[in-house]
């Protein structure tokens, strides 16, 4: 591909959106960032604006094809159907599954992303598509058994698709099923942190006294805490900045001033948040008290897609309606959150987030050409709320073309994924038939 790359706009997020601009790349690395008349057409994409890949922070590429499964359920009747269909498949499917979500991240824009693995398969996948992410191995459990059964296991297994692009971490899933010795003995290996916290309302409620309806679920859980996981991580030294928080919807203000006193990253999951019937997060409280926030689309378990176009426009949503005010939180404001402010929230500021001289060469090309949005007034409105994963023209992870929009087609993965999808959906005793 052409080391330069031009649009009628380039948003570089970090500093002003620049008209008739430019970005030139080599060896996998932004190099400059200018006008055309400065660096030249290179590839010029006509009606479109170029932004920095978009960060996805918190992923589960495993449940790609989990759209719509249980919709509606209370979380307990929810997690016993994910679960019971999650037994029905192994590695290869899983696998099959990943792809498929690399494949719609990369087709969304989402050039990294920072995924939950229950199977360690996300790391395979982001390797073989190309995608950039940080792949927390998920562990369980009252006592550290995991770190040696799963963690380990899962480890080995995709040690050979590791590398500078695809790395390791490790997720102790979140507080209602990991006692904090098992937190304790993960942030002991020193690997980036990725959790689940304060999601929702019953969580709360088992976490600090026993009751509600997660009750029946009281034989196979660490004991409740006696107080909510931010406040328990907290008294047990387990909050800093090399963790990072999905969710933080029930949160209070003091939980907020811990997440900022011990600098945890949070990740937004609007949609998330709003299908499961969670609440709306307090995002403006969260970053009026400087905590790192993201934004992630969470998984097609709990929401439809890996469509960051969607989820940019929740969060806008999501914030003008529970704080009343149409400036609570701008286009530029989301698009920031989608790009830099989940590169912060991750600790990957210094090599993706924005359009800079030394960063990853990280970005998309994004179409509004025949939408309402032209011509232009405000780009960053423009992708924000007239953007969709059809508008992708082009996405470039590390200076590599990823996906070109009517040029890559990953017939293979589709059919893979919707196999294993079929597998998922049959009764358990039909499982031999197949
Ligand atoms: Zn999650």
């Amino acid at each position: 591909m052409s080391s330069v790359l031009s649009a009628d706009w380039v948003l570089p997020v970090e500093a002003e959106p620049i008209e008739d601009g430019a970005v030139a790349l080599e060896e996998g690395r932004i190099v400059a960032v200018g006008t055309r008349d400065e660096l030249g057409d290179g590839e010029r994409f006509a009606g479109a604006a170029l932004v920095p890949g978009f960060v996805n922070a918190h992923s589960h590429l495993e449940y790609a094809v989990y759209a719509g499964f249980g919709d509606g359920l209370t979380f307990d009747k929810w997690i016993v159907l994910h679960t019971e269909r999650k037994g029905r498949i192994g590695w290869d499917e899983f696998l099959a599954i990943a792809r498929a979500g690399a494949a719609e991240c990369l087709r969304s824009g989402i050039t990294t992303v920072a995924d939950a693995s229950f199977s360690g398969a996300a790391a395979g996948a982001c390797d073989e598509l190309g995608l950039r992410a940080v792949v927390y191995l998920e562990v369980f459990g009252r006592g550290l058994e995991q770190l040696k059964s799963r963690y380990e296991q899962n480890r080995a297994r995709i040690e050979s698709a590791l590398s500078d692009r695809v790395r390791l971490g490790i997720s102790p899933h979140a507080p209602y099923t990991v006692s904090p010795e098992l937190y304790a003995a993960c942030a002991a290996l020193g690997l980036p942190l990725a959790t689940h916290l304060a999601e929702s309302e019953a969580e709360q409620r088992w976490l600090e006294s026993g009751e509600g309806s997660w009750h029946v679920f009281a034989d196979i859980l660490p004991p409740p805490l006696g107080e909510t996981g931010i406040r328990a991580l907290a008294r047990h030294g387990l909050l800093g900045p090399q963790l990072v928080a999905a969710h933080c919807v029930k949160v209070d203000a003091e939980e907020i001033a811990l997440l900022a006193e011990h600098d945890v990253g949070v990740v937004h999951c609007p949609r998330s948040h709003a299908l499961l019937g969670c609440g709306v997060a307090p995002l403006a409280a969260l970053r009026e008290a400087g905590v790192r926030v993201g934004l992630g689309t969470d998984s097609p378990a709990s929401t439809p897609s890996f469509d960051m176009f969607d989820e940019l426009r929740a969060a806008v949503m999501g914030a003008r309606a529970r704080e009343e005010r149409p400036d609570a939180l701008s286009a530029t404001e989301a698009l920031e959150l989608a790009t830099i402010g989940s590169a912060r929230a991750l600790g990957l500021v210094e090599e993706v987030g924005s359009l800079a001289p030394g960063k990853r060469a990280d970005l998309a090309v994004v179409s509004l050409a025949g939408s309402p949005y032209l011509p232009w007034e405000d780009p960053a409105a423009a992708v924000v709320f007239g953007g969709s994963p059809e508008r992708v023209l082009l996405t470039v992870v590390d200076g590599v073309e990823r996906y070109r929009r009517g040029g890559t087609e990953w017939h293979a993965v589709t059919a893979g994924a919707t196999s294993a999808r079929r597998r998922l959906l049959q009764s358990p005793g039909t499982r031999a038939l197949t």
